[in-house]
């Protein structure tokens, strides 16, 4: 008879097997309330403030999050601090099965991870079952591989940890930014201290519940909800030795002049305002497919968004009937079924920016071009939209919008295409859609972006670094690359 023993049930599943029915979701049980993780428990906010989390899709209050301000902040750092003298002594071997527990203790939990991602954030449940959770799981798998190979991929330098790492992250994809911070931070040996967006904080705060479970010793992750104030007081703890940010271009900016002068290491992943080029000769059913995937993926709320489509003049009426043929297919609604393919916008502020861009847009000139789907008349929506016959100075062309909204501009040269698709502050990710190997490889070498996809569009792996040129940050995440902020030689 097998041995009964009280470490939760590990399997080794690496295929996404997924059963009963995701959008069931009696089973989930939410607390009411939410702590602070900080030193492996869970503890009452020093200010006693909790500000309230929704269900974007219903309005429904879901939980009370506890508000952390300096003085918790300061716990919590001082907990990382202890915590790292032994989390970077203890052997490389060991670090790595920690990290591998939590990732399978993911996997199993992967089910509950999913319905309070969509719950909380909004998005379609098909897409947090599989793609933000699974990836989420494999970015701990992939890291936990490295942790003992570190002498290996920096052969000759002697990689050590650099000390607390704060992090923060945004709302579009709570979970995956969760792991792509905390995996290679524990990989190599350094301590955490993490903050996810206000409006959507749990599946941070169940990952927080399943490291306590996994035994990961105390004070390694910490996790603090709060609001931009207990972001700041992060980046402005002294004893914080790295900040790894990702969010908007304004705060990252407001970030780097905070720390400008003293010794943090600093990674900025921002915005983005992607070129998504069709040329007349790429397979155009696909590449209809990949312009959808590109602008509609998570309602648009996506760094990497291919929020501008550039279509060769010769096939611009073709594409672009295609494009309104299958937006018209698309799903608009509750994030929970199955079958929807745009969930809610995330919060009632994100909804009230996106319509303001709908507005400038159409004083712009643009012409406004939406599907005639019906939306939900309760919750956030937005109708997939694009805006024709865009020009290179519009706002709605230079700005990142963050939601299902796509701008169409037509081109007839390569030369053009490429200066248009630079001439913009972000340089994030790009795609590209030809027949010829030869102009894959021309664009990929002068499109100013850190990530281009070719025939293909929104594909993540932890295996591949990601980041952005100029406006869109700096430092990579992912991948070998995605080591190297985290320690230093
Ligand atoms: P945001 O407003 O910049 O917030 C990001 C995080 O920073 C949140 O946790 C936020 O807390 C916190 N924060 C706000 N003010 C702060 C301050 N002064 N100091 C420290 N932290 C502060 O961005 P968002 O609206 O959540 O996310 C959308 C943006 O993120 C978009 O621009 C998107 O392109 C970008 N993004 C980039 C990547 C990438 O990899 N490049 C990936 C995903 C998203 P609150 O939630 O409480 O405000
Ligand atoms: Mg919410």
């Amino acid at each position: 008879m097998a041995k009964k023993t009280n470490e939760p049930k590990l399997d080794f599943k690496t295929d996404w097997a997924y059963e009963p029915a995701p959008e069931d979701t009696k089973h989930i049980s939410l607390k009411k309330q939410y702590d602070l993780f900080i030193d492996g428990e869970f503890v009452k906010p020093n200010s006693k403030k909790y500000f309230a989390t929704y269900n974007p899709a219903t309005e429904e209050k879901l939980a009370d999050i506890a508000e952390a301000d300096v003085k918790d902040v300061d716990k919590a750092v001082k907990a990382a601090q202890k915590a790292f003298t032994k989390w970077s002594k203890i052997s490389a071997k060991e670090r790595g099965k920690y990290i591998y527990r939590i990732a399978r203790l993911m996997q199993e939990r992967a089910r509950e991870f999913a319905v309070i991602e969509t719950m909380d954030g909004g998005k379609p449940i098909r897409e947090s079952r599989d793609i933000d959770v699974p990836l989420a799981a494999n970015h701990f798998f992939y890291y936990a591989g490295w942790a003992d190979k570190l002498e290996y991929a920096f052969p000759n330098r002697n990689p050590k940890p650099i000390g607390v790492a704060g992090q923060i992250i945004p709302w579009n994809f709570p979970l995956l930014m969760a792991a792509w911070k905390i995996a290679p931070a524990l990989a190599t040996g350094n301590t955490v201290v993490l903050k996810p967006a206000e409006t959507t904080s749990l599946t941070a705060l169940k990952l927080a519940e399943l490291i306590r479970d996994s035994g990961l010793p105390d004070g390694v992750v910490n996790i603090l909800t709060g609001a931009g104030a207990t972001g700041a007081a992060i980046v402005n703890h002294p004893d914080i030795n790295k900040i790894a940010f990702t969010g908007s271009t304004d705060v990252g900016k407001l970030i780097q002049k905070a720390i400008a002068g003293t010794d943090k290491k600093l990674t900025l992943e921002l915005g983005g305002k992607a070129a998504n080029i069709i040329f007349e000769d790429a397979p155009l059913d696909q590449a209809v497919e990949g312009i959808v995937n590109g602008i509609f993926f998570n309602q648009g709320h996506v760094c990497c968004a291919g929020s501008r489509l550039f279509v060769q003049e010769s096939v611009a009426d073709i594409v672009i009937r295609k494009l309104k043929d299958r937006m018209e297919t698309l799903i608009v609604g509750d994030p929970l079924d199955k079958n929807t393919d745009i969930g809610a916008i995330n919060s009632k502020e994100q909804l009230l920016k996106i319509n303001k861009y709908l507005k400038i847009g159409k004083e712009e000139g643009a012409e406004l071009y939406q599907s005639s789907c019906t939306i939900p008349t309760k919750g956030n929506f937005c109708r997939p939209t694009l805006f024709l016959n865009a020009s290179q100075s519009h706002r709605v062309v230079q700005e990142e919008i963050f939601g299902p909204v796509l701008t169409v501009q037509t081109f007839r040269t390569i030369e053009e295409v490429i200066e248009k698709a630079n001439n913009i502050p972000y340089g994030l990710s790009a795609g590209v859609w030809t027949d010829k190997g030869s102009k894959i490889f021309n664009l990929t070498s002068k499109l100013r972006a850190g990530v281009v996809w070719a025939n293909t569009y929104n594909k993540f792996d932890p295996t591949s670094p990601f980041g952005g040129y100029k406006e869109s940050g700096f430092g990579r995440e992912g991948g070998l690359h995605g080591l190297m902020p985290y320690l230093k030689f």
